[in-house]
This record gives C-alpha cells, structure tokens and sequence, in this order.
C-alpha cells in the first residue's frame, strides 16, 4: 500500500502564545501580535477571554508546588487574556527568543519583555516551552473548531 502525503508530511509546530492580564490592560495587544506577525509565523488561532481558576491551575499545573503559585494563579486570571495559536517551523523555540527571559530585567532589550517589562511576576506574556506543551496548551485553551485552517498569500515570500 501507499501512505498518503498527509501521514508523510511532518506534523506543522505550533505554539501557545498568551497575552497575560497585565499585557491587555496596558494596551500591549497590539505591539505582541505584531512581533509574531512582523517575524512571519502563521497565526491560527486568536481570542480574549476571560481565564477560570481552573484552567490556569492546569495550564500551570507543574509549578503548584512554587511559593509563587497563588499569586500566579491571581494574577493569569485577574482580568482578561488573549490567547493565540502560532505555527510554523521551529516557531516554539523561536517564539521564546521573541519574548525574551522569564524575568524582565534579565530578557534581552528587543525581546517583548525585555522592552515592555519590569518584573517576574507582571511579565506580560506566555509561550510555550516544548513542542509537546504547544500541543498541550493549544488543547487547553482552545475548543474544537476555534483554530482556522487557513494559508497565508505571504508564505511563498517567506518560505522557499
Ligand atoms: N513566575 C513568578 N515568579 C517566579 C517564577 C515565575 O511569578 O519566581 C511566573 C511568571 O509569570 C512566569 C510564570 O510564573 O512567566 C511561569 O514560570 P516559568 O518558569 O514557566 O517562566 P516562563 O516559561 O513564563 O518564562
Ligand atoms: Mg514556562
């Protein structure tokens, strides 16, 4: 028998990319989308909601044993996030490079937290940090559906 192209074809990455509370109520909407935009990557999957406790205990569930989580659980659901699901090749490595080191005096000026942050615990943005959490956190905060099948007119100018 023959496999189809589908099954030969590497599984596209994706990458779980979230606009925390703090990024949303200064305006920096905008500004995050537009890095990942700007960069290339392919955007499938976009909304602002309103996070429960639930949730952000699960997305976070490896760090409930931090001293942190609490406040980290207050903070992700203390008004509301926008959450988004970036593709393309090498996009969960990338993504992180984007947004620069988990704390904000230490991310790199051209990073998003190195140019729009000042602390650990308001560092306005999430990205996943594996493949396999991309998939994870796509799961997660999206439905069945929510994500667009879509291809860009800018793709062929991109890729080779
Ligand atoms: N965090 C915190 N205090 C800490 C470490 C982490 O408040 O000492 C928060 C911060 O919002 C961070 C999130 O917990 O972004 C997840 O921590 P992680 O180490 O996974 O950092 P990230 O992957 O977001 O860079
Ligand atoms: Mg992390």
């Amino acid at each position: 028998f023959q496999l189809s192209s589908s099954l030969l074809r590497k599984e596209v990455e994706q990458t779980y990319i979230m606009i925390k509370p703090d990024g949303v109520q200064r305006g920096l909407v905008g500004e995050i989308i537009s890095r990942f935009e700007k960069k290339g990557f392919l955007l499938k999957g976009l909304k602002l909601f309103q996070c429960p406790k639930d949730l952000a205990q699960e997305h976070y569930k490896d760090l409930k044993e931090r001293p942190f989580f609490p406040n980290l659980i207050d903070y992700i659901t203390s008004g509301p996030v926008v959450c988004m699901a970036w593709e393309g090749d090498g996009v969960v490595a990338s993504a992180r490079k984007l947004i620069g080191a988990t704390n904000p005096l230490q991310a790199e000026p051209g990073t998003i937290r190195g140019d729009l942050a000042v602390q650990t615990g308001r560092n306005v943005v999430h990205g996943s940090d594996s493949p396999d959490n991309g998939k994870r956190e796509i799961g997660l905060w999206f439905k069945e559906g929510e994500l667009a099948q879509w291809e860009s007119v800018q793709t062929p100018w991109l890729i080779e």
